[in-house]
């Protein structure tokens, strides 16, 4: 008997179109929250390296210097620990799994050269710090004068 359904089993899986999928080149639609790879909008990004640090694969390296972010999804174990530490909200568990690759590459992302709008937004927003900061010197320095010729008529 066990032969006989063995066999009608094997029959009918001959015509039947076969539960697997021949990928990469097909694909099924992602389900929700699926863990896939992780991505990182580096425009949003401010390189402080929690993210590395919090990685228990040790999978994530920021380079300030270089301005430049880099994950090798092949340590990655999608634990989406860096998605919830970034203090910027800018990396993103993404629902869909990275393309095949024939070697362990890792992947680099660097950030844009910035526009000339967002160079000079960036230097007035260095003019008002240093403004703010001197401002704020000439009020303690301010203070400590009025403390000290408080004291100097006390005496
Ligand atoms: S924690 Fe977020 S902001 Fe900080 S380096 Fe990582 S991705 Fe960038
Ligand atoms: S998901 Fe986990 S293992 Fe992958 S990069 Fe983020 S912290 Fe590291």
């Amino acid at each position: 008997m066990g032969y006989f359904k063995l066999g009608k089993m094997t029959l009918k899986s001959l015509f039947k179109k076969p539960e697997t999928l021949r990928y990469p080149y097909e694909t099924r639609p992602s389900v929700d929250d699926l863990k896939g790879h992780i991505e990182n909008d580096i425009i949003e990004c401010t390189l402080c390296g929690i993210c590395a640090k919090r990685c228990p694969t040790g999978c994530i390296e920021v380079d300030k210097a270089a301005e430049s972010w880099t994950i090798d999804p092949f340590d990655c174990i999608q634990c989406r620990t860096c998605v919830r530490e970034c203090p910027q909200n800018c990396l993103t568990m993404m629902p869909d799994y990275r393309k095949p690759a024939t070697s362990k590459v890792v992947s680099i992302t660097t950030k844009p050269e910035p526009t000339e709008e967002e160079k000079a937004e960036m230097a007035r927003k260095e003019e008002e710090r240093a403004a703010r900061i001197k401002a704020a010197m000439e009020a303690k320095a301010a203070r400590e004068k009025a403390k000290q010729e408080a004291a100097d008529k006390a005496e």
